[in-house]
């Protein structure tokens, strides 16, 4: 789950972070009213779950409440890659004299977290990491000591030669693993770690990634999550007992069972197609979840053919085709052309009950892939 910068900011303040003392406001008037508050100059800058938004546009200073209006009028509704701007965060502007980079994040080669830091930090990291990645000091930490004040010193010197401002730098350091440790984060970065004019260390922008698998730990933060569009889609399959990951291809996929979808989507890009999701419907196949299904790859646009593959187990093969008969007989909308694998337990019957439909099922994954490919390229030329 990742957070927004006004989120982060608020988590690295809690960890004695230094950040500005900003105001997330969703209006152009409450970006004014906010101003106000500060004292201008400020920055108004988009909240979005991705970087890059100077670049974008997203960032911009205002010298009066009526700039902070303007500029907040600009950013809202913004699209930054393909996130539409909601929020804005109000901070107030500071004068910069330098801009650094630190980060921690899991190395998984080295089965270790791993901090980073590079006095080129800014909007252009990825193009220093890519071309001068001497730039970039590592530092692996020791998951149990966490990570030790010589190293995070060690570290701070390298980027500050001014002792004072690397003894500040390396403290940030500290908390940042603490924040990373303590929050169970798969990432946390500030860039830029700002010098300002009069030789402060602030954060002057903040990213955390936290790790889905250990938000039991932390019940609060679920309520931080802002749901993009497409993960609001997967709660609300995984509420109707359905797994579901949406990905960018044209093959809707149906599938029971997670090692047969996975199975399903590798042998379609074998074979040269591109999966539109992942969906495994479960175990048990009731007619409603098989319609959720069916509305959920509906629903996506992209989706020109649509795969349903089946193994009968515990499941059975006349439970899942009478599902799918009433999942078509209810969806009124346009569903694109269907290709049917049905093969285990009582598949006799459920390729009866299906051709008694109209519907012809294959009983061999391959052909059925291969029909799917066929098919999604047709509608895709149409
Ligand atoms: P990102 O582009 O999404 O990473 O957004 P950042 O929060 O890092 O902002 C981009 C850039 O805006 C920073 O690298 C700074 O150069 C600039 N910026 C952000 N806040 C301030 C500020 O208070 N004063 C000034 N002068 N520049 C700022
Ligand atoms: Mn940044």
């Amino acid at each position: 789950m990742k957070l927004e910068e006004f989120q982060a900011k608020k988590l690295f303040g809690e960890y004695g972070i230094p950040v500005p003392d900003g105001i997330m406001v969703t209006t152009a008037e409450e970006a004014r009213s906010a101003a106000e508050k500060i004292e201008c100059p400020v920055v108004v800058k988009a909240q979005v779950q991705a970087g890059g938004r100077g670049k974008a546009g997203g960032v911009k200073l205002a010298g009066t409440p009526a700039e902070a209006y303007m500029a907040a009028e600009s950013i809202l509704g913004m699209d930054i890659k393909s996130f539409r701007v909601e929020r804005l965060l109000v901070d107030p502007a500071v004068s910069i004299a330098g801009e650094y980079y630190v980060g921690i994040t899991i190395d998984r080669r080295k089965k270790l977290p791993v901090m980073m830091a590079s006095a080129s930090g800014g909007v252009d990291i990825e193009k220093v990491a890519a071309e001068t990645p001497d730039q970039i000091f590592f530092q692996d930490i020791n998951p149990e000591r966490g990570l030790r004040s010589f190293e995070a010193r060690q570290i701070a010197f390298l980027l500050f030669p001014d002792k004072k401002k690397a003894l500040a730098a390396a403290s940030i350091m500290m908390k940042l693993w603490d924040c990373f440790h303590g929050v169970d984060a798969s990432l946390v970065e500030i860039n830029p770690l700002a010098e300002l004019e009069d030789g402060s260390i602030i954060a002057l922008d903040a990213k955390i990634v936290l790790d889905d698998n250990a938000m039991f730990k932390h019940p609060f933060m679920e309520e931080m999550r802002l749901p993009t569009p497409s993960e609001k889609k997967e709660l609300d399959a995984k509420s109707h007992g359905l797994s579901y990951v949406q990905l960018e291809g044209d093959i809707g996929c149906m599938v029971n069972g997670a090692g047969l979808a996975m199975a399903t989507m590798d042998i379609i890009k074998h074979l040269g197609g591109t999966p539109a999701n992942f969906l495994d419907i479960g175990g048990s196949s009731s007619p409603e979840k098989v319609i959720h299904a069916m509305e959920l790859l509906v629903s996506d646009s992209n989706v020109k053919a649509v795969f349903i593959n089946v193994f009968g187990g515990i499941t059975r093969c006349d439970d899942v085709a009478t599902g799918l008969v009433a999942a078509l007989q209810e969806i009124r909308t346009d569903i694109p052309p269907l290709v049917i694998r049905l093969t285990g337990t009582n598949e006799e019957e459920g390729i009866r009950i299906l051709s008694d439909f109209g519907i012809t099922a294959l009983k061999d994954m391959t052909e059925g892939a291969r029909e799917a490919i066929r098919l999604a390229g047709e509608g895709g030329c149409s």
